[in-house]
């Protein structure tokens, strides 16, 4: 009955609640990649624009040798030392042939310790091979834009292998010179570009050149492992190429870290959602069975008052209309009246006890008492009813018992209930026993029956507002389910506990502990 308006409650839950959350999940993990894509091409235009800074740097650099020596070749009284001074500041430059458009006067340049033989023809030969580009260069000049062309590596018989060359015009004027540089690729790297390149990658990008036609890479601030996805020729060497990733982590490494951080956040929204879920659940699963128990409580009190009150109206009428056949039954009938009353303020206390305890409205007045006089009274109270009963009380006391705070009406009322459940409960057994005893620190008030007995699982609740056994002839005694919940209470404020020993059949012993 419970469980199906809570199954439906748990569909609209899941509907409500998970399902957008759900479609979210969906959406994140689909817009997540597309994000990451977004992100990698915006990063990898970014770095594009790092090495393209690198290379308008060199583009810049042989600009200014050109312009130069352009100088130094209209000086005319000092263009050797002015040359010579070139070339030793820029070790990278090895050779340079300048000559006319037609490759007939020609002048070779080349550092101290380097060699002439043999470069000067070659040069000239790759000159005459490149009227094509030098015709090119030209028509730039006349535009007015001084173009330098890369011409690669040159093949130059060994005596210049892997060394890439550089065509320019320098300007005399109205007339012009061709100027043919040599260059060592690894050195005009190295020295030229290498600063710039220090200052650009800064800490955060590794950027090494790589040597194409070798498979080479030189290394410039630190040296690049596993494959580089961002590489750039280099405009002036077009043999070689800049690369350029992020220090540490790659932009793909952080995408990925991203996505899975995002995943897990998602992850655990979800999981939280869930557990969230679960517990308002179970929650309302114990709210309606509380309610449940409530509406049983009703029934069960209805029922408990209504066969003291029918008794009671009943003898009060034969007394009343004067049926009684004698004094003897008059007296047993006023007799039945009080004990019913009784009975009925009992219920009725027991009722307002817990309301008291339940609105935290419970005062206990603590005072040391001996717990030998308290329960030795409610027995001696007690003894007419549970002879009127059949019932056979064997009573332990204990001469040793210090004196322990307490509050007596409240701990009389614990007993009682005990003695109450005792009776109701007793089957067809009609022994009860009560013993007084002390341990190390504690004093005990013990009462056993030998009746129905609690099995394990019910022995769990049984202190719980309301909870009654729900099977078996125990179900059948009528009750509140009041009673231990008031004696777990009381023992509770006496700083206390009560304990329980039952076997399904064989009887309970439940224990009140108090501190020595
Ligand atoms: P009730 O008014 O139902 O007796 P209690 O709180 O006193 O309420 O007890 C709760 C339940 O514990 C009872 O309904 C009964 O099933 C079980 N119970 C209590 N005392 C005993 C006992 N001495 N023997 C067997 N069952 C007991």
């Amino acid at each position: 009955m419970v469980k199906k308006p809570l199954n439906k409650l748990l569909l609209i839950f899941l509907a409500v609640f998970l399902l957008p959350i759900f479609i979210f999940t969906v959406y994140q993990i689909s817009t997540l990649n597309e994000n990451e894509s977004v992100l990698t091409e915006i990063y990898d235009k970014q770095l594009e624009a790092i090495l393209f800074s690198v290379n308008q740097y060199s583009q810049d650099l042989v600009d200014d040798w050109a312009q130069e020596l352009s100088e130094a070749q209209a000086d005319s009284s000092f263009t050797a030392e002015r040359v010579k001074e070139f070339l030793m500041e820029n070790e990278s430059v090895q050779y340079m042939l300048w000559s006319d458009s037609m490759v007939q006067e020609t002048y070779l340049w080349f550092r101290a310790e380097e060699t002439g033989k043999k470069v000067g023809q070659v040069l000239r030969d790759t000159l005459t091979g490149r009227q094509q580009e030098l015709a090119k260069l030209r028509s730039y000049q006349i535009e007015g834009y001084i173009r330098k062309e890369p011409l690669g590596r040159l093949q130059l018989d060994g005596v210049l292998s892997g060394r890439s060359g550089l065509l320019f015009l320098l300007e005399e004027g109205q007339k012009y010179q061709v100027c043919l540089m040599v260059l060592n690729p690894g050195l005009f790297i190295t020295q030229n570009l290498a600063q710039k390149i220090q200052a650009v990658a800064q800490e955060s990008f590794i950027i090494s050149a790589y040597d194409d036609t070798n498979d080479l890479q030189i290394v410039l601030t630190d040296s690049i492992v596993d494959q580089v996805p961002n590489k750039r020729p280099l405009w002036l060497l077009p043999d070689y190429s800049l690369g350029i990733v992020l220090k540490g982590e790659t932009i793909q490494d952080l995408a990925e870290d991203r996505t899975i951080n995002n995943l897990l956040i998602l992850l655990g929204v979800d999981l939280i959602l869930l557990v969230g879920l679960f517990l308002i659940y179970r929650n309302m699963q114990k709210e309606i069975k509380l309610a449940q128990i409530k509406s049983d409580f009703v029934s069960n009190v209805s029922h408990e008052i209504r066969t003291p009150l029918a008794l009671i109206s009943m003898f009060a009428e034969t007394l009343e209309m004067d049926r009684a056949a004698n004094e003897q039954k008059k007296k047993e009938y006023y007799s039945i009246i009080r004990h019913e009353s009784n009975r009925l303020a009992s219920i009725v206390n027991k009722i307002l006890s817990f309301s008291k305890m339940e609105a935290g409205k419970t005062n206990y007045d603590l005072q040391l008492e001996n717990l030998t006089e308290v329960v030795e009274d409610i027995l001696n109270t007690y003894e007419y009813h549970l002879n009127s009963l059949g019932f056979n009380c064997k009573y332990t006391p204990n001469g040793s018992l210090p004196e322990v705070s307490i509050d007596k009406n409240a701990v009389s009322e614990a007993v009682i209930n005990l003695l109450d459940n005792a009776i109701k409960y007793g089957g067809g057994s009609k022994e009860i026993e009560v013993r007084l005893g002390r341990d190390n620190s504690h004093v005990y008030i013990e009462v056993q029956d030998y009746g129905l007995g609690i099995s394990p699982e019910d022995q769990k609740y049984i202190f719980d507002k309301f909870y009654r056994v729900p099977t078996g002839s125990v179900h059948n005694t009528k009750g509140t389910g009041l009673g231990l919940t008031l004696v777990s209470s009381i023992m509770k404020a006496h700083g206390g506990t009560v304990e329980i020993e039952s076997q399904s059949g064989e009887g309970s012993t439940f224990r009140l502990v108090f501190p020595a």
